[in-house]
């Protein structure tokens, strides 16, 4: 009997992956590290290869509010990662200049209003502002509770205020990328993952297969696995030149292919948002962290060069800078397979869309959680690979859209970027959504879509996209009642954010 259970153990055993194989250890490298070792527990062996002479991108410092799922499931707790990680509370991005040279906005994370049957809040207001005027209808964003804490740098999280129906605040972080990796990597090697400092040579391949045996270093050493995942950069070692996925390059819709990035003395309050100025040949993010505030102006190089980039950046920092500015090179677009035969890739390896919403943090996030969900154990099969290179390219897509919608819908004088971005053809999915929301207010984002209908709205009126038209049933509600509902709102929430601690009292308190 004994026997027969030890055979049937072999038999289950026979041709499973065991060896999983990361090539770089930046945030990408160590964030597959952490949530494989964690998901898959025993069943595999991690092996992490890292250069530290060729170093990692070392930007990277704004997140979305997903990112709290992952710390979850790590186990780090809020206020030790902030403090290790230096990071502040990241309510959502101001928009400066984005719409209009002289006009901003800001991207909240939280819900805007209360939803009030089976329409959208929105809709609500737009009726008001048509018939009450803007006055009654009030400012947009004084019925979010992210936007109003933000702009009065308050936090305190909470799921709802109070016992009334208007939804809490939602938070992500900002926080130094590198000391987040080595947060993940001291976790990572917690959970028994093993690190191997060198430099990758050459691959070794599988003669028929064309599957990838071996890493090899420069000094002899060979690191076999049964499954690599590149999360070697822009280098994209594994996944493209070895495996040849092939790039779609999106540069025509968004043309931004470089930053140059300094840190500069931080500032006191710290702001509880991300900002992003835009510029005559692109845009400057301002990212506070506790230590400095991360700086870096993204430009289109066929516009500007990068003395003058480096220029616009050092004369619009608010402090002191830190070391000396870095120009980083980039393009628009992602690989046209992020998994091909027994490689995947993440983070930059797989393509980049500019930093102008910080998702690529997030996709790693999410290209990690679908593989969890995938894994075959055995070596994959063509219909799950599909399927997974099916589901990123779409979320890519999205996102995608998503950004080129800031760049697009511009009513700036300033310059070629911005009057090129406004006549460009844009991708047909966006062109309807943009049309639908233009004549009726509606937004259907897809059902897997990262940015919610509250982050389209956002955007769509902060670009000054005014529907013609708001749903009917608006119109159901009697007009002083319509008035009181949305004068409610904006008190309950201004008084809300009155008894929240400032941004700074929060962090002092939590980490
Ligand atoms: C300008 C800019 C701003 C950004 N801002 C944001 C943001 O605000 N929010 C956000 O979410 N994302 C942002 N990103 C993206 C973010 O920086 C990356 O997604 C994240 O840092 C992950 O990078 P990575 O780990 O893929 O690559 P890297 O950090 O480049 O790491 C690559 C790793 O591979 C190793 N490696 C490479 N070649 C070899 C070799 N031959 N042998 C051994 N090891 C090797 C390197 O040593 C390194 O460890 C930004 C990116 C850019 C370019």
């Amino acid at each position: 009997m004994a026997e027969q259970v030890e055979n049937m153990k072999a038999g289950a055993d026979s041709g499973r992956m065991r060896d999983i194989v990361i090539l770089g250890g930046g945030t990408a490298g160590w964030m597959a590290a952490a949530v494989l070792a964690r998901g898959l527990g025993n069943a595999v062996r991690i092996t992490l290869v890292e250069s530290a002479a060729i170093g990692t991108v070392g930007v990277g410092e704004a997140t979305i509010p997903q990112i709290q799922h992952l710390n979850r499931f790590l186990g780090l707790d809020e206020g030790e990662f902030l403090k290790a990680s230096e990071g502040t509370i990241k309510l959502g991005i101001r928009f400066e200049g984005w719409w209009r040279a002289d006009a901003g906005y800001i991207h909240a994370f939280s819900d805007i209003g209360v939803a009030a049957g089976l329409i959208g809040f929105h809709h609500y207001w737009l009726r008001a502002r048509k018939e009450l005027g803007p006055e009654t209808a009030g400012d947009l964003w004084d019925h979010s509770l992210n936007a109003v804490a933000a702009a009065r740098a308050r936090f305190a999280p909470m799921d709802r205020v109070g016992e009334t129906p208007v939804p809490g605040t939602r938070h992500a972080y900002h926080f130094d990328a590198s000391l987040y990796a080595r947060l993940l990597r001291s976790h990572a090697e917690s959970m028994e993952v093993r690190r191997i400092e060198g430099r990758v040579v050459a691959v070794e391949r599988v003669a028929e297969s064309g599957e990838i045996a071996a890493l090899l270093l420069d000094d002899e050493r060979r690191v076999a696995g049964d499954f690599f995942i590149d999360c070697s950069g822009f280098r994209a070692l594994l996944i493209e030149s070895e495996m040849q996925a092939g790039f779609e390059d999106w540069s025509h819709w968004l043309p931004c292919d470089r930053a140059v990035a300094v840190g500069c003395a931080p500032v006191r309050p710290y702001p509880p948002f991300t900002q992003a100025f835009a510029r005559p040949a692109g845009w400057q993010w301002r990212i506070p962290l506790r230590h400095r505030t991360g700086n870096g102006h993204v430009y289109a190089s066929a516009l500007i060069d990068d003395d003058e980039a480096t220029r616009t950046l050092l004369d619009h920092l608010d402090g002191a800078p830190v070391g000396e500015p870095r120009v980083i090179r980039f393009r628009a677009g992602r690989r046209r397979a992020a998994w091909v035969g027994n490689c995947l890739a993440l983070g930059l390896a797989g393509g980049f869309l500019e930093p102008l919403e910080s998702t690529s943090i997030h996709l790693v996030q999410s290209g990690l959680q679908r593989f969890l969900e995938m894994w075959p154990a055995r070596p994959a099969s063509p219909a799950l690979v599909a399927e997974y290179n099916h589901r990123t390219a779409k979320e890519w897509e999205a996102i995608r859209d998503f950004l080129i919608l800031h760049y697009h819908r511009n009513a700036r004088t300033d310059g070629e970027l911005w009057r090129a971005c406004r006549e460009m053809t844009i991708p047909d999915r966006l062109a309807q959504r943009l049309a639908l929301f233009a004549e009726s207010a509606r937004i259907y984002p897809e059902p897997d879509e990262l940015f919610t209908e509250m982050a389209w709205l956002q955007v769509m009126i902060g670009q000054g996209l005014y529907p013609n038209d708001h749903h009917p049933i608006a119109d159901l509600m009697p007009a002083d009642e319509l008035a009181d509902f949305l004068a409610r709102i904006r008190e309950i929430i201004a008084r809300a954010v009155s008894a929240m601690p400032s941004h700074d009292e929060f962090l002092a308190r939590i980490s």
